[in-house]
């Protein structure tokens, strides 16, 4: 069966068939975060979804290009950069970096590109997007001296939220600084200058400001993918209107269809209830690794569940998470030990496809999961009994190595709490000065907090103790 994916344009399931089928190259395009805090779990449960599809096309021998924007101008980092005392871009820049750290703790793999709004390359492209709407009519200046894109004249606005405009209308949405539009629904393109924004501006023909957030995304993700995207993604809050604008603002320039396929991410709860500073349920990736959780278990808990379903994060489930990963590496160990003794005449026993099959079917991984956990189950049972021939354990131990390119579940923990980290790395120069004392007390107290201590050849190993 070929990949199928849901997709939000046709809310219809649908065959995978990218625009160069046969250089099957993908090109996927990712809305990423706005740099004026740290992004929290829920950010990270889309990005990681996004990372499953990369994995799951390049497992299926898809070469995928894909690009995620970084906004780091819009009113929020301009509101904390003003309230920091900071210029903007060193106000914006340590959460670039916090961003990429937990981006690296999750293991997701990096986009080929991350692309600034700032970037003066990218306001030149979205100032001449701008300049074109507006030759087209689709675009014009208000009274406010600001530039709005006119929905009226594009007859395919609401289409991808099934939204119809006449309900916008009634919804009575409008603020008063909204009073000189001439539709309710139209966005704002570029956004004129005001005292608020400080320092923060560009020139356009149509005077000092800022462009709106829509149209960065339109003008980075042709600027490096082409007019036409295989798939685009987002979290499902990206819908409307900020998706819906994209491909008003894109079409309207090109003229050709911008996307092919558009995969939205469904929400994150904490404890059943949206996540919200003021109920004490929203956690950064930091927030849970000080509790003692590990990235591979946090990218475990914010995978398994189908991502078109609300996830409902929660202690329990990272408790869940720890078990299924230690129950994984207790079999791929045995399954290594058994497999050593297989002679290489011994023919492999193919493992039936149905974790990828799983996934080929709109990223089922809760079927896949369920297969793996399966096979577990019962090639632990064939060792138990001793049936399971060292040569069909190598098999189903290169299937777990391939799967796990997907996956990305196994191997030693890198990421370790901030206390745990000082402390390793006391006792790691500790050991090096020959302070044998100082460095057995340091484990001891390693040992106190959960964590076990191995000396190897390749220098000192931390790890979770089980059951703590
Ligand atoms: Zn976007």
């Amino acid at each position: 069966m070929a990949l199928r994916f849901f997709n939000t344009y046709s809310r219809e399931i649908e065959e995978f068939q990218p625009r160069d089928p046969v250089g099957r190259t993908v090109s996927l395009y990712t809305c990423g975060p706005t740099v004026y805090s740290r992004a929290h779990i829920g950010n990270f449960r889309a990005y990681i979804f996004e990372d499953l599809l990369q994995r799951h096309l390049e497992l299926r021998g898809y070469q995928v290009h894909r690009v995620m924007n970084l906004t780091d101008v819009d009113d929020k980092t301009i509101r904390g950069a003003s309230e920091s005392g900071k210029p903007l871009q060193e106000f914006t820049s340590p959460f670039k970096q916090a961003f990429f750290q937990d981006l690296e703790t999750l293991r997701i793999k990096p986009a080929d590109q991350y692309p600034a709004a700032t970037e003066q390359q990218y306001v030149d492209r979205m100032i001449a997007m701008i300049e074109t709407l507006i030759s087209r009519e689709l675009a014009y200046q208000a009274e406010d001296r600001s530039i709005y894109f006119r929905i009226k004249n594009f007859p395919d606005y609401g289409k991808l939220a099934h939204f119809d405009l006449s309900q916008l209308q009634s919804t009575g949405r409008v603020k008063n600084d909204e009073y000189d539009k001439e539709h309710v629904g139209d966005f704002a393109l570029w956004k004129a200058w005001d005292e608020a924004d400080g320092k923060v501006a560009w020139e356009g023909q149509w005077g000092r400001g800022r462009p709106g957030w829509h149209i960065e995304c339109s003008a980075m993700s042709t600027a490096l993918l082409g007019d036409q995207l295989d798939i685009h993604c987002g979290g499902v809050d990206n819908i409307f209107p900020h998706h819906e604008a994209e491909i008003a603002q894109t079409e309207g320039c090109t003229g050709k269809k911008f996307v092919r396929y558009w995969l939205h991410c469904a929400h994150l709860l904490v404890d059943g209830q949206k996540m919200a500073k003021s109920l004490g349920n929203f956690y950064t990736i930091p927030d849970v690794i000080a509790k003692g959780y590990s990235g591979r278990e946090t990218r475990y808990a914010l995978m398994r569940v189908n991502y078109r379903m609300p996830l409902n994060f929660t202690w329990e489930g990272m408790e869940e998470a720890r078990e299924s990963l230690k129950r994984v590496d207790d079999w791929a160990g045995r399954l290594a030990e058994s497999a050593a003794n297989a002679a290489d005449s011994e023919a492999a026993t193919p493992v039936p496809e149905r974790f990828e099959e799983a996934l080929d079917d709109d990223l089922n991984i809760s079927a896949a999961l369920g297969f793996l956990f399966e096979s577990i189950r019962l090639t632990n049972r064939a060792m138990d009994a001793g049936e399971l021939a060292p040569a069909a354990a190598r098999s189903w131990l290169e299937w777990w190595k391939r799967i796990d390119q997907v996956l990305q579940l196994s191997g030693e923990e890198t990421t370790l709490p901030a206390e745990v980290a000082k402390l390793a790395d006391e006792r790691q120069r500790a050991r090096l000065a020959k302070e044998w004392k100082k460095s057995d007390q340091l484990r001891d107290e390693l040992n106190t907090l959960g964590w076990d201590v191995r000396d190897t050849k390749d220098g000192q190993k931390v790890t979770r103790r089980a059951g703590v």
